[in-house]
């Protein structure tokens, strides 16, 4: 064995070492619990934590942790030690079956959304066994979900597991209706492409902005940026090569599944791409992925950008979420199959998520929305923040003909009339690409492109997993009772198409021509957090999630507070520091430099009057305008930022936000960058774009 085999999963309490370590019926019982949902009863948990315990002093631990998903969007642990006192002084290492399945952290600093009062602040968390257990610095983190006393998901975790339960309910309604007996469970499965920046340490600590919010606030543009394309696929140097080395192994050894790694489009940008697994257990490698890109990242003097938009002008990052359904019997639900028997299995699926998609454009567009992101979508680099799903000429073509009962006419030629038992078979083509569409079917997955590259992957996956769980549960309402199925299902298949075609968008996503035709088409286009974040509200929305018992009518209402608290923090924290640095590191460094050009000037009048002083003249008055505007501005600002403690209504406040505090920013910006580019790069108080952005060359 390769030593990468050897420590693949080395650090990870997987299938194969409770298989070794837990007597035959714990293990089976683990099994149960995995597979099938069954709580692991006191007297096994206790035989699992031993186990646990065990194996993870073997690999160097003293502490454990239950590692959990607040709504903050990163992970949370606290670590307790092993250690118990035996009383004569001595102590020895202990870990109950109580402590693994149950904890209760002091959970009251934890966004809650007013889901939990003060007074009963403490939240408990409970073992998810569907993922496993793993040690990170000596520490064994069990993977938990995060709720309240009255059992309200004060996290991630929980309602990506409930939705999950929900597609697998409703999806296997739907197959047993194809026959598939054999068939215990469904799960859907995500790939997430991960994008991030690098940049050199000690640059990065000279830039308070990138230090308080993860991203430039002032930054004139380099001369130049990624106009060449030159970065993109380019050879990674060797100390970015060193640090990917380490964190393959590092992820390697949590069992993530990491597998491509290249420079994006931007410089300085990477993207790191993990063979796809179960959704939950993707989105806890996701989240052990960015950690780890960021720790690991200073260990080699360097910083990991996650967020959404670092640099103005510069492509942003994002998370691609490939993402499928497939049964326990190893078929992808979204792979066109050999048969057209299978084909229209095929076709039936394909159209729950054309149809889920096209109902809950705005929960879709929620599940991405973030101050962070909203810079990045309907950028050049993103798609627009307009819902719509590519599909490919080939099949688009198929649905077509369907839809209008016409004969289909494939790449050989031939001419087949699709009727549900007669449907073509289509070759799975990768090659037709479209990197524009925000949802792509790419031959047996949709590749969901909206995501921000900082966010947990688990909200869009909520979402997307309910809403395909309500098309089948519709779907399976109309077969279960069909008098004769395969008309049932092609009127089915057909209706739905008809219906929902409008969110098929083949074309260039990043064209304006495509705004107008989608505005045509009914399509919503809400830009920015504060603009969809009502409609997580929407009666329609609290429905859906409360059939599939995903978010209780309260759970939604909390997870609307949050997402706007958030974003008004962010805005509120990013404009304070642009304050900041304006009056402490800007006007002081101009101040500084214009001191100099007045005194060569006073000195060159010195020596005789007719001495030319136009350089030293133009600046000054540059300066004196930009300086003058950027005092205005900065007065302008500060007093809108006393406004946002006057605010009851959360909504009204990011609106404010939006509309006040961030076009003033803007407007800072401008004026900042202006001066940057006209001031002594001496007495530039910070490391500019090219610094940044070629730090790592
Ligand atoms: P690409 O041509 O886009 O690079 P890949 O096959 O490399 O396509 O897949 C990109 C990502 O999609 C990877 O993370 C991969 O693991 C994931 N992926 C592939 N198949 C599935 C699937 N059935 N479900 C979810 N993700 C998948
Ligand atoms: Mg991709």
């Amino acid at each position: 064995m390769s030593s990468v085999t050897e420590s693949f999963g080395s650090m990870v309490f997987n299938e194969s070492v409770m298989r070794q370590r837990l007597p035959k019926d714990v293990f089976k019982q683990v099994q149960l619990s995995i597979n099938n949902g069954k709580r692991l009863d006191i007297t096994a948990a206790t035989v699992v934590a031993n186990a646990m315990k065990d194996w993870a002093i073997e690999k160097g631990a003293t502490h454990f942790t239950h590692w959990f998903q607040p709504m903050t969007g990163i992970t949370a642990e606290k670590h307790d030690s092993f250690i118990s006192p035996v009383g004569d002084g001595r102590v020895i290492m202990e870990f109950s079956g109580k402590e693994l399945i149950q904890g209760e952290p002091d959970a009251s600093s934890f966004p809650s959304g007013g889901l939990r009062a003060t007074f009963e602040a403490r939240g408990y968390t409970a073992w998810d066994p569907t993922s496993y257990a793993f040690i990170k610095d000596g520490v064994l983190c069990i993977p938990t979900a995060f709720c309240s006393y009255g059992a309200e998901a004060l996290d991630k975790k929980t309602p990506l597991l409930r939705s999950m339960e929900a597609i697998n309910r409703q999806g296997l309604r739907v197959i047993r209706l194809f026959g598939n007996t054999d068939v215990t469970s469904i799960r859907t499965t995500v790939g997430a492409e991960q994008e991030y920046f690098l940049l050199d340490q000690e640059m990065y600590n000279k830039r308070k902005d990138l230090i308080f919010t993860g991203r430039t606030l002032y930054g004139a543009k380099p001369p130049k940026g990624q106009e060449l394309d030159d970065h993109y696929f380019g050879v990674i140097n060797s100390r970015v090569q060193a640090f990917m080395k380490e964190l393959n192994s590092e992820l390697w050894k949590l069992g993530v599944m990491a597998k491509t790694e290249h420079k994006e489009v931007a410089p300085g940008q990477y993207e790191l791409a993990p063979i796809f697994t179960t959704t939950n257990i993707a989105a806890d490698h996701n989240q052990l992925t960015m950690e780890l890109m960021q720790t690991i990242a200073k260990k080699h003097g360097m910083v990991c950008l996650l967020h959404e938009k670092p640099f103005d002008g510069v492509n942003g990052s994002g998370k691609h979420n490939n993402w499928s359904i497939c049964t326990n019997t190893g078929i992808n639900l979204l792979e066109p199959g050999d048969t057209p028997y299978e084909n229209a299995q095929f076709l039936l699926f394909l159209c729950a998520v054309i149809k889920a998609v096209d109902d809950y454009q705005d929960m879709l567009r929620i599940s991405v929305a973030s101050a962070g992101n909203d810079h990045r979508l309907g950028a050049n680099e993103a798609p627009p923040a307009v819902l719509s799903i590519f599909l490919g000429s080939e099949l688009d073509n198929i649905l077509t003909a369907i839809e209008n009962d016409e004969l289909y006419i494939n790449k050989e030629k031939e001419q087949m009339k699709v009727g549900v038992h007669v449907l073509p078979k289509f070759p799975k083509d990768t090659t037709d690409r479209n990197r524009t569409s925000p949802f792509a079917f790419t031959g047996n997955k949709f590749e969901f492109r909206m995501l921000g590259s900082s966010a947990s992957i688990s909200g869009p996956n909520v979402v997307l997993n309910t809403a395909v769980a309500e098309s089948l549960r519709l779907f399976a309402d109309v077969l279960e009772v069909a008098e004769d199925f395969e008309v049932a299902l092609h009127d089915l298949i057909r209706d739905t198409i008809k219906k929902h075609k409008r969110i098929i968008f083949n074309g260039n996503g990043y064209d304006d021509a495509w705004l107008e035709e989608a505005k045509r088409r009914g399509l919503l286009n809400l830009p920015t957090t504060p603009d969809c974040s009502p409609c997580y509200i929407n009666e329609k929305n609290i429905t859906l999630f409360a059939r599939h018992k995903v978010y209780s009518e309260n759970e939604i209402y909390a997870r609307y507070e949050i997402k706007l608290e958030n974003y008004v923090k962010v805005i509120h924290i990013e404009a304070s520091t642009m304050l900041d640095i304006l009056w402490k590191d800007v006007l002081p460094s101009v101040n500084a430099y214009t001191k100099v050009l007045a005194d060569s000037l006073l000195s060159k009048k010195e020596i005789s009057d007719s001495m030319s002083c136009s350089y030293e003249t133009m600046i000054l008055e540059r300066f004196e305008g930009l300086t003058g505007s950027a005092i205005q501005i900065s007065k302008e600002l500060e007093s809108d930022i006393k406004k946002i403690n006057g605010f009851t209504n959360s909504l009204s406040l990011a609106m404010f936000c939006k509309n006040e505090l961030l076009a003033k920013m803007n407007r800072l910006r401008t004026v900042v960058d202006q001066m940057e580019l006209i001031t002594d790069r001496r007495y530039w108080p910070m490391p500019d774009y090219g610094d940044l952005l070629f730090s790592l060359k």
